[in-house]
């Protein structure tokens, strides 16, 4: 998280001089895998991350010194609960390190091993497996969340094999579509890619296209217009998602303006720098209205690693005065929008059997959650479990809430105390998700269902609505009292063995 400070009062916006504050930041379009001189792994991604806060300061200190900056950024900070997990085993604690950023969607290079093994089989296949291998473990599993490549030249059976392989199989939640890397510009409404898009959203996963000029903007927009006036895409037309990768690169043209008035589009900054920076902003905020939802349709992404640090100049014009937004708005932008647009929990189909059920706890102080997040953290760390995600609440879709000073608690919209987790082991079939929940009157609830099953868990948002019926009525039909840490380990442990 980046921590900033308001170097006056804003008296407007109810914030002190001096007041902190926050921020969770999301990294929408990153590299992993191995291009030619290209070469990335997490460790590599938290490095890169380091290195981009020393470019923040860098930054920040000449704004300030023009008098040009409203928030100065003065820190990073790991969540707590994550600090807890990078620090349980010292293998780990190398990595604890480049918390200006805190998830990262990753996605694979056009792979020195992308291509196909044989001639009835996919590209990336092996880069999947190995975005998997990278995102799905503990403790990187908390900060990366994996995206798969297929190529629609493939023909569509292949590609679309291979992306229900990718998301049902190996659990990765969206899908990087490279156009002018696979040759197919003029093909992206059609056919193979029509068809690969259109399986991506019926299985309820984004969408990243790169995206290098206008004409390609057209093209997508084209695409998504097919869908959602096709009726034989009922489904796909309800879940479908798109981002133009880099602003199309044309980050002041009406057209990606007029593309992102369709809820089912998003852009990404990564590869704007300089000017570009306010032309982007400056232009939403004028095309798609200031009362409007225009910080909803722009998300913070990096590509690193064929870019680095030019990403700071995003950070910290929406630092400025010159930004026109509010810190919610910045937050959106730099974190929110991304988790909003990845609100699935982690999952892939293996079946698991576990009824659901519910242990809670009277934990006002929240000592019973800090002692069952121990007991967590050592079973995860020692290899009892394997963690597949770790997944903070967010708030439900299209909303989110002002951002507190750090004084009143430096609330910012992510719950770090409400959480799923997916854990799998040798010894269990299929994946189990633990679902940690803050609930009002300082109870403590903490579920334990089948990541797959008749009852599940559907979506991230934090609100009582979003649980669902059949859910709710599940767990609080096995539900059952704790009235201490030892008693809430003991039930749990009996649950899962
Ligand atoms: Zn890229």
């Amino acid at each position: 998280m980046l921590v900033v400070r308001a170097v006056e009062d804003l008296p407007q916006r109810g914030i002190s001089k001096n007041d902190e504050f926050r921020l969770y930041l999301v990294d929408a379009h990153h590299h992993m895998g191995r291009e030619k001189g290209h070469r990335n792994t997490p460790s590599g991604a938290y490095d890169f991350y380091t290195q981009l806060w020393f470019e923040v300061q860098k930054q920040a200190e000449q704004l300030a010194e023009e008098d040009r900056l409203l928030f100065r950024p003065v820190g990073v900070e790991a969540p707590a609960l994550l600090n807890q997990l990078f620090e349980s085993k010292d293998s780990w604690r190398r990595a604890n390190h480049g918390w200006l950023v805190d998830r990262t969607v990753v996605f694979p290079y056009t792979d020195d091993y992308s291509a196909p093994e044989g001639p009835r089989s996919a590209s990336f296949a092996v880069s999947n497996d190995k975005i998997a291998g990278w995102t799905g473990r503990a403790p990187h599993s908390s900060r990366l969340i994996g995206f798969c490549r297929v190529n629609p030249r493939d023909g569509e059976d292949i590609a679309v094999a291979e992306l229900e392989r990718a998301i049902l199989d190996l659990g990765l939640r969206g899908l990087k579509l490279h156009p002018l890397a696979q040759l197919f510009v003029d093909e992206i409404d059609s056919g193979p890619t029509r068809s690969v898009v259109k399986r991506a959203a019926e299985l309820s996963v984004p969408i990243i296209f790169d995206t290098r000029n206008i004409r390609t903007v057209d093209r997508i927009r084209s695409l998504v217009d097919s869908i959602l006036n096709d009726p034989s895409c009922g489904e796909a037309a309800r879940n479908l998602r798109v981002i133009i990768a880099h602003c199309g690169m044309s980050p002041s043209d009406s057209k990606l303006f007029e593309a992102l008035r369709d809820p089912a589009i998003l852009t990404e900054t990564s590869s704007l720098h300089d000017l570009d920076v306010p032309a982007l902003f400056e232009s939403a905020y004028e095309r798609l209205g200031p009362k409007g939802k225009w910080s909803d349709r722009i998300m913070f992404g990096t590509d690193f690693s064929f870019l680095t640090v030019q990403a700071a100049d995003v950070i910290t014009y929406l630092l400025s005065r010159e930004f026109q937004g509010t810190l919610v708005d910045a937050q959106k932008i730099l974190g929110g929008n991304a988790l909003h647009l990845i609100q699935k929990p982690f999952r892939t189909r293996m079946k698991t059997s576990l009824p659901p059920r519910e242990i809670y706890s009277h934990d006002k102080s929240h000592a019973v959650q800090s002692a069952f997040e121990e007991f967590l953290l050592r079973e995860i760390s020692r290899g009892a479990w394997d963690m597949a995600s770790l997944d903070f609440m967010i708030p439900p879709q299209s909303t989110w809430p002002s951002i507190e000073a750090v004084e009143k608690g430096g609330f910012n919209g992510v719950y770090q105390d409400s959480y799923l987790v997916t854990l799998r082991s040798a010894k269990t079939e299929g994946d189990l998700h633990v679902w940690i929940r803050r609930r009002a009157g300082g109870l403590l609830s903490v579920a334990l269902l089948g990541a797959q099953g008749s009852v599940r868990i559907e979506s991230l948002e934090h609100a009582s609505q979003k649980v669902g019926a059949v859910l709710s009525k599940a767990l609080s039909d096995n539900s059952h009292l704790a009235k201490s840490a030892d008693e809430l380990v003991s039930a749990f442990e009996t649950a899962i063995a």
